[in-house]
């Protein structure tokens, strides 16, 4: 079976349209969440998830916002404003869809994730020393996380090792070593890297590579500026910051 993972697609669909197309035939989809915030295309892009052959789909902790079921203090000013924008544009359908997904979920034999496995809200996995306390948190050899918007590596070994997932990176998935791996962000990277960042899993050889592919910035930026959304989010697309 082909497995597309997907993370963090902010609501950009010429991200996730480049991604479908890159991706080309598959079988099954995990979603690690946050659908919606930041992004122009709020509706298009759940609605084109919904529609994906989901073997399981996370709640976000900016789906959340969206869903105004989170205290907007913690957000930073234009983080906010997105997410008070996007709460406005979300249609009832779309709404409800996400209402019903929960942050973690079990699929495939994998954990999965949208923050880390002890705090799957919020808890940004990014040192080593974060290891055991999550390795710890779930029974599966491997688990699955987004929500850095960085691609990154975790390997239980005698201690924690932690690596960059570049683009190509190609991983052999066993039961030993244990690891927790984040496919990067399709809709808004951070690695420096501003093409969408996304993961394909052959399960029957468990052959997972990290994956990169270019979209039209420049479409989702005047998507942004046409909607009133805060120029920042929009020029840090260019960037991959
Ligand atoms: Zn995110």
């Amino acid at each position: 079976m082909r497995v597309l993972i997907l993370s963090d697609v902010h609501a950009n669909a010429a991200a996730l349209e480049a991604v479908l197309d890159a991706a080309g035939e598959i079988d099954a989809v995990l979603n690690l969440g946050d659908l919606v915030g930041y992004g122009p295309d709020p509706n298009e892009v759940v609605k084109r998830v919904r529609d994906l052959p989901l073997a399981a789909s996370l709640l976000g902790n900016h789906d959340l916002a969206a869903l105004r079921r989170l205290d907007l203090a913690t957000f930073n000013p234009w983080a906010r404003a997105a997410a008070e924008w996007t709460a406005r544009q979300l249609t009832a359908e779309m709404r409800d869809y996400l209402e019903h997904l929960e942050p973690h979920a079990q699929a495939l034999g994998f954990h999965l994730a949208h923050a880390s496995p002890r705090d799957p809200v919020w808890e940004y996995m990014v040192h080593a020393s974060q290891g055991p306390a999550n390795f710890a948190a779930f029974a599966e050899p491997v688990a699955f996380v987004g929500h850095t918007h960085v691609p990154r590596i975790f390997t239980r070994q005698a201690r924690t090792e932690v690596s960059p997932a570049r683009e190509n990176t190609i991983l052999r998935l066993e039961m030993e070593p244990r690891r927790i791996l984040n496919p990067g962000s399709v809709g808004q990277p951070r690695d420096g890297d501003p093409q969408a960042a996304y993961a394909t899993l052959d399960t029957d050889t468990g052959t997972l590579i990290f994956r990169r592919v270019p979209y039209d910035i420049a479409r989702t930026q005047a998507r942004m500026a046409a909607a009133g959304l805060p120029r920042p989010l929009a020029d840090r697309l260019s960037y991959g910051r």
